[in-house]
């Protein structure tokens, strides 16, 4: 969604609350595009502060669907979206002060890219569909979680055993 901000950013100590919503229904981060799931509509307060710093506040929370890291199954994400951020109005312009501010142009506030630019901010380094998530198996693709394979697994417990034997010697030193 975009909104014409242009007024207020030039109303010296005017607030103004504006309805928003989100227009995307998936966000790209990386190489993939993931669904987006019970966006809220919302307010964004914004304030002129004497000319000087526009501030933009407001809250909302949506969940992105994202796969597991182990087993691929589609895990719904919260996140809480909490956006306050405070701009320098200088010569009409705006000035962001903690870097490239992507999300107001010639007035016009993309809401969009406003919430994109926080929740790429919070977005998890591991996500998982429980704590204890047993994967799939390398060698059928079997989704442990469900039932155990019959698969050989004991290629791999040799060198884990190799590994802990140097571990061992390392200590004994
Ligand atoms: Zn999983
Ligand atoms: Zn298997």
């Amino acid at each position: 969604m975009i909104i014409d901000i242009s007024k207020i950013i030039l109303t010296k100590d005017k607030t103004q609350q504006y309805a928003c919503s989100l227009s995307s229904d998936s966000i790209d981060y990386m190489h993939g595009s993931f669904p987006i799931n019970n966006s809220k509509p919302f307010e964004l307060s914004i304030v002129n502060e004497g000319g000087k710093n526009l501030t933009i506040r407001g809250n909302t929370g949506l969940d992105i669907t994202i796969p597991c890291d182990r087993c691929l199954t589609d895990v719904d994400v919260p996140f809480d979206i909490v956006i306050d951020k405070t701009l320098r109005i200088s010569d009409d312009l705006l000035i962001s002060d903690d870097g490239e501010m992507t999300y107001i142009n010639e007035g016009k506030l993309d809401v969009d890219r406003l919430l994109f630019d926080e929740i790429l901010v919070d977005w998890p380094s591991k996500v998982l569909c429980r704590h204890d998530c047993e994967g799939i198996c390398p060698k059928c693709g079997a989704n442990l979680n469900i039932a155990p394979c019959d698969c050989d697994k004991s290629v791999i417990d040799p060198r884990m055993a190799k590994f802990q034997d140097v571990f061992k010697e390392f200590k004994e030193v």
